[in-house]
């Protein structure tokens, strides 16, 4: 047995009949956070949906903890599985707090114990001062902490994040930027992060991919993605 929390074998992923992804390699060790590059459109949210086995048609092998992840993306999630999708869903006319509480009870599992009230504020604090508005009261930025925080709640071994920073307040982005470099040392997470904050992917994650169109086109450190200018320009949508 190894310490791989998440393989992708040649994995191809289709919406009907328009293919989006291309024989996808990739290999998540337990502690670990690996970052997703890449422009619109390049596949980062389709991987992610492809391992929840999620809107998308896939082949090729996709393991969790060391067995297929198949069947519905709410049995895969029971094994372990965060996933904090880029629309963030919070129920509107529901507290920040009762929020929380739905996720906690909806992730409860026999092994793992959720993760605390108290746990979660010492993570993210930016949620002390929210935790009884509602959700239709929250900012975009307070969406994605509350979004974060839920997925917490559940004590994921794995976590799928999907452009955490995209459209938020730089206060914000640094608050969420601590919390999930923090959060495999402190709950043992193991992070599979889709974004194009390239600040953020520095601190937060110890290596890159980049994907083009479906295609894995460059994969390495993040000290060795950050010397390497020509992937950066080549690939990404900054100069
Ligand atoms: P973004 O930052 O825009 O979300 P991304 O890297 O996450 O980009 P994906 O959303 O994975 O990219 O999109 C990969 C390809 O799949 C694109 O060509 C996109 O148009 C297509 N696609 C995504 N979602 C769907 C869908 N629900 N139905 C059909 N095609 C889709």
């Amino acid at each position: 047995m190894n310490d791989s929390v998440l393989t992708l074998q040649r994995v191809d992923a289709s919406y009907g009949p328009a293919q989006a992804l291309f024989g996808i390699d990739l290999d998540l060790a337990q502690g670990e956070t690996i970052a997703l590059l890449g422009r619109n459109g390049a596949g980062k949210t389709t991987t992610l949906r492809a391992v929840m086995n999620l809107m998308v048609r896939r082949t090729g092998r996709i393991d969790v903890f060391g067995s297929p992840a198949k069947g519905p993306a709410d049995a895969i999630a029971r094994r372990g599985v965060g996933w904090v999708p880029d629309d963030r869903r919070i129920f509107p006319t529901l507290t920040v707090r009762e929020n929380l509480r739905l996720a906690q009870r909806a992730g409860r599992s026999k092994d793992r114990a959720p993760v605390s009230f108290d746990e979660v504020l010492e993570i993210l604090p930016i949620m002390k001062r929210l935790i009884d508005r509602r959700g239709s009261a929250l900012s975009g930025g307070e969406q994605q902490a509350v979004a974060i925080a839920r997925a917490i709640m559940a004590r994921p071994r794995l976590l799928l994040l999907d452009e955490p920073t995209e459209g938020l307040a730089p206060v914000i982005v640094d608050e969420l930027e601590q919390a999930v470099a923090d959060l495999p040392g402190r709950f043992g997470m193991s992070i599979l992060l889709a974004e194009q904050n390239l600040r953020f992917v520095q601190r937060t994650a110890r290596r890159v991919i980049v994907l083009e169109t479906g295609r894995l086109v460059y994969s390495g450190t993040v000290e060795e993605f950050a010397a390497n200018d020509d992937v950066r320009e080549r690939y990404l949508a900054i100069g």
